[in-house]
């Protein structure tokens, strides 16, 4: 399989075309042979522990795509979040807060390796620089392409851009559903877990009030 029809697949599991996809799930798609011919032979061990043929018909490349798809949901690591976000700082007098919402996250969990998904919140009020709008979106992505739990997910997003733009104050909020408790173990179909992570400014009771009702909104 080509590497781009593992980029298309994730993007239709996604639910959007080619076309639509946002800035911060395009990445160029550079799997490491030795990596991928690594984890495949697991996974194909893996497959015949669990009772499976992994040379039957449907399982012929079942590793090769595990061990690509593994690849590019962890590619978080080879990214750093913080010189994204220093390529598209811009000095401003505007001292508002600005909320960016509903920004789509995918993660993998630390303790079952699968998926959490859902959505985050992120809010900051600005002193003297800004960052540009694509990249909040895409630093959530890049510490989300790590092996995670929410809690510290959400604290890293607020840590970066904290310390590289200073602002007054950075407030994030994650919202997400994690298939490790879905699928298994508590099998609690709906519920959905909400993290935060305030700071400065967002430590009076007002301001944190006003992103609430901002990011509640509809
Ligand atoms: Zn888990």
């Amino acid at each position: 399989m080509a590497n781009t029809d593992i980029h298309n697949d994730l993007q239709s599991k996604n639910g959007r075309s080619g076309s639509e996809t946002p800035r911060f799930y395009q990445r160029k798609d550079v799997y490491c042979d030795d990596i991928t011919e690594d984890i495949a032979g697991h996974v194909y061990e893996m497959l015949t522990t669990l009772g499976e043929d992994p040379d039957r018909e449907g399982l012929v490349k079942t590793p090769e795509r595990v061990a690509k798809a593994y690849q590019f949901l962890l590619h978080g690591y080879v990214t750093d979040p913080r010189a994204i976000l220093e390529s598209a700082v811009f000095e401003e007098d505007y001292s508002e807060m600005i909320v960016v919402k509903d920004i789509e996250v995918y993660s993998l969990c630390e303790h079952h390796m699968l998926p959490f998904f859902g959505k985050a919140h992120v809010a900051y009020i600005p002193n003297g620089k800004i960052v540009g709008l694509s990249k909040i979106p895409r630093v959530v992505d890049v510490f989300a392409r790590r092996l995670q739990v929410q809690e510290r997910l959400t604290l890293q997003v607020r840590d970066a851009i904290q310390e590289v733009i200073n602002p007054l104050g950075v407030a994030v909020v994650i919202e997400a559903q994690h298939l490790c408790m879905m699928m298994r173990g508590a099998e609690k179909q709906n519920s959905v877990t909400t993290t935060s992570a305030m700071g400065g400014e967002f430590m009076k009771q007002a301001t944190r009030d006003e992103f609430m009702r901002l990011i509640s909104s509809t």
